[in-house]
């Protein structure tokens, strides 16, 4: 279950190698990605399935919550047709248990209209990526990466820094509010426990140093040179400095 994470493709290709060679079926998480491509393909619709979430806060987003699932497959449409139903494969006859998982129609009208802004929205917060990536300038801070093999559509955008905490508390005392995705390794859950017994290296350390800066389409653009201002005026110990 590949995950685009923050708005940008897994590489799916040697995925779906290894997933043929061992008869695996593979379902693409694009919950953070609707729109975004690899190698002109659509995020969602390279694999066995696709997953979206219209969570509100998601690229696509509803006034509540909402998801779809997509496929080729006939079998598998109608599985998960049913399963959105409690299991029902015909009016109260049901072969599966089932949940309630039903999009509602408030929803669907709603999701149905931004839809049109989907592709506007994605541009501008690939905008909004690019003024962070061209105006942030700190030896502090490393910015996140951009495949060759496809586009970003930038659900958060978010840095990394050996000073995280530091950081986001001088940033919040400036007036700017930043998130941290994740601030713990699933694995590390209580409800995690077991998926990774040994732990990742990379996943331990980037759950310390990872910042989500602020981006959403209708930010104004000197706003974000604000942002910026403030993370290249950031140096280690400027908290403590101020104090004084
Ligand atoms: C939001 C999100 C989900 C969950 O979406 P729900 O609508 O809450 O089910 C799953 N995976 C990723 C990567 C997400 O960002």
């Amino acid at each position: 279950m590949p995950v685009h994470l923050y708005g940008q493709c897994a590489d799916m290709d040697p995925i779906l190698e290894i997933a043929k060679r061992h008869n695996l079926k593979v379902v693409e998480d694009a919950c953070q990605a609707h729109g975004a491509t690899y190698r002109n393909r659509r995020a969602g619709s390279m694999a066995h399935m696709g997953c979206f979430s219209f969570y509100p806060t998601k690229n696509l987003g509803g006034y509540g919550d909402g998801g779809m699932i997509i496929t080729r497959d006939r079998m598998l449409a109608e599985k998960a047709r049913s399963l959105r139903n409690y299991g029902e494969i015909s009016r109260y006859r049901n072969s599966l248990r089932g949940i309630n998982s039903r999009l509602d129609e408030i929803q669907a009208a709603i999701l149905r209209v931004k839809l049109e802004y989907l592709d506007i929205w994605n541009r501008r917060r690939f905008e909004i990526a690019d003024m962070y990536n061209k105006n942030i300038i700190s030896n502090l801070i490393t910015k996140p990466a951009k495949m060759e093999y496809g586009t970003h559509v930038y659900h958060l955008y978010v840095i990394r820094c050996a000073y995280r905490d530091e950081l986001r508390e001088y940033l919040k005392d400036s007036g700017i509010e930043t998130l941290v995705h994740y601030p713990t390794p699933a694995y590390s859950e209580k409800a995690g426990r077991g998926l990774s017994p040994h732990g990742l290296a990379t996943t331990e350390e980037y759950s310390k140093r990872v910042l989500s800066l602020p981006l959403y389409p209708a930010i104004r653009d000197e706003e974000i040179y604000r942002v910026c201002e403030a993370i290249n005026k950031f140096k280690k110990g400027s908290l403590k400095n101020e104090d004084n």
